[in-house]
């Protein structure tokens, strides 16, 4: 579970006895794995060729450099960022010290360095409020986000992709929220944040009640479990399918909050932006925007699998024809624990 649930498959595995006829004879040390996801094909064979030998822990020939570029070469794109990577590193490396030392620096050098995610932040503000500007939308959006997570009665929240910390602020200000926690996958961005909520300034009573968290949601993290409500303010569209996937299950099955306020574009509303070519997206990093039928049918998907209701809202002045601007789910949970039934059976 530790290798493959971070990766976004779900994971059945079952010992298997040493002889079928002779189940007095006992258990195996084999076991049947199952894993269950939807993932690109070339994905799931690099998954496989580094964590197959890992499972194993026993390599039966010699270990030299050339496996270091091997595992480097199969683990790109999704090692670095692995919760389990030392571990993983040390056995395919057959805990050859040297090697693996010498390959968990070049990770930590890959990670360090994620080519976009802090520009992402950093360009995120500019561009999206530029091509919004002329309906101050973001305040809008916090408004409303804000206003749904005090009607929760959410006295412990969690914003998630909270970049520089806009809404982490209004939620300092709110009594109500005795606990806040901000969480970023762009360690720019959160710098930024403690910076503009002068964090190291703050009475020690409200820096007690603020804390940010550098991770990726696309990582089962059990900082994130036992909080009343998340926001996630225009953050889904940052991730492709597979990750979205991903997402979906460390916020609605492991953290799994009473009320799960989500935003995220609407894509019929594009054409009234002045500024924003046709057939363009609001930032050049959305993967992608949403009808709100689109919308709709995704939380329909996250209510029926995960047991929540949700209710829906418009953001920002509507039209007519084409609705508001920005689009919102209020998910409240309807039970306290989920029997996690994989959507996609291969
Ligand atoms: N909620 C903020 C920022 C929205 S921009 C606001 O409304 O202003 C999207 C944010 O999500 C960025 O800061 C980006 O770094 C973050 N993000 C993208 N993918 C993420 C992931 N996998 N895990 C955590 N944060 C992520």
């Amino acid at each position: 579970r530790k290798l493959f649930e971070p990766l976004g498959y779900a994971v059945e595995a079952s010992r298997l006895p040493l002889d079928e006829q002779f189940p007095q004879w006992g258990e195996s040390p084999y076991f049947a794995l199952q894993l269950t996801g939807t993932v690109r094909v070339t994905d799931l064979l690099s998954h496989l060729y580094v964590l197959v030998p890992v499972l194993d822990d026993d390599k039966h020939y010699w270990i030299g450099p050339d496996e270091v570029e091997k595992l480097l070469r199969h683990g790109e794109g999704w090692l670095a960022e692995h919760p389990a990577k030392e571990q993983i590193v040390q056995r395919y490396l057959r805990r050859r010290w040297n090697l693996t030392r010498d390959a968990l620096a070049r990770l930590a050098a890959e990670d360090a360095a994620p080519v976009d995610v802090d520009q992402v932040a950093e360009q995120h503000a500019a561009e999206e409020e530029a091509a919004e500007q002329p309906l101050r939308l973001n305040d809008q959006r916090l408004a409303a986000v804000l206003a749904s997570l005090l009607a929760s009665g959410s006295r412990r929240v969690l914003d998630l992709g909270c970049s520089n910390g806009n809404l982490l602020r209004q939620l300092l200000e709110e009594r109500q929220f005795t606990e806040i926690v901000g969480l970023d996958v762009s360690h720019r961005a959160l710098e930024i944040a403690a910076a503009r909520l002068k964090l190291d300034r703050l009475p020690q009573r409200q820096q007690d009640r603020v804390k940010l968290l550098h991770g990726s949601l696309t990582y089962r993290d059990k900082r994130l479990a036992g909080y009343d409500a998340a926001a996630l303010v225009e953050v889904i569209e940052h991730l492709d399918p597979p990750r979205l996937a991903a997402l979906e299950r460390t916020v609605f099955q492991f953290a799994r909050p009473k009320t799960v306020v989500v935003t995220t574009p609407n894509v019929e509303y594009n054409p009234l932006f002045p500024t924003l070519p046709a057939g363009k997206l609001r930032h050049k990093d959305h993967r992608f925007e949403w009808t709100r039928e689109q919308f709709r049918a995704w939380c329909e998907h996250i209510g029926q699998r995960f047991g929540y209701t949700f209710q829906l809202a418009g953001i920002g002045a509507a039209d007519v024809e084409r609705g508001s601007p920005t689009q919102m789910a209020v998910f409240t949970q309807t039970t306290p624990q989920v029997a996690f039934t994989p959507s996609v059976t291969p």
